[in-house]
């Protein structure tokens, strides 16, 4: 399996370092996050070494992403939280801090002090319809 000689989440695959395993099958391996935002945060990684959904094989991310849903139900029936948000940070500009493709699963109850932080203005006037336009084809044509 092709993996990276300098990665934490590789050494962690190959239990050259610990980790509290949840599940794992052939592709992914489910842990708990050592530094818990909340009750219940985990991880869901696939085994084989990606930095993150740019490059991730998609098949290999069709696997992950259903066992994500899987992660996601279990934490929902173990903590019976108000939500449960899933996210994976691609790239250090959005808050990867370790360069292998990983999900978080974390409870979160209203009130919590941790989530999206969007400015307090963003939301002071809608985007003009062309500009959404102009933007959509955009991403669209990449
Ligand atoms: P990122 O900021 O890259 O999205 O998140 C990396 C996550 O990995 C963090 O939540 C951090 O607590 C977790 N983490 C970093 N090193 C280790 C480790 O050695 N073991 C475990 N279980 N989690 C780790
Ligand atoms: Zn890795």
């Amino acid at each position: 399996m092709s993996q990276s000689n300098d990665c934490i989440f590789c050494k962690i695959v190959k239990g050259e370092i610990p980790s509290t395993k949840i599940f794992e099958d052939d592709d992914v391996l489910a842990f708990m996050d050592i530094f818990p935002v909340t009750e219940g945060h985990c991880l869901l990684i696939p085994k084989k070494h990606y930095v993150n959904l740019f490059d991730v094989d998609l098949d290999l991310l069709a696997k992950v992403s259903k066992k994500l849903a899987e992660l996601a139900r279990k934490v929902n029936r173990a903590f019976s939280p108000d939500g449960v948000l899933t996210a994976a940070a691609n790239g250090p500009g959005a808050g990867q801090e370790v360069p292998h493709l990983h999900f978080h699963v974390i409870p979160r109850n209203e009130g919590a002090e941790f989530g999206f932080h969007f400015p307090e203005s963003y939301r002071d006037s809608m985007a003009p319809r062309e500009e959404l336009e102009r933007i959509a084809k955009t991403i669209r044509e990449s």
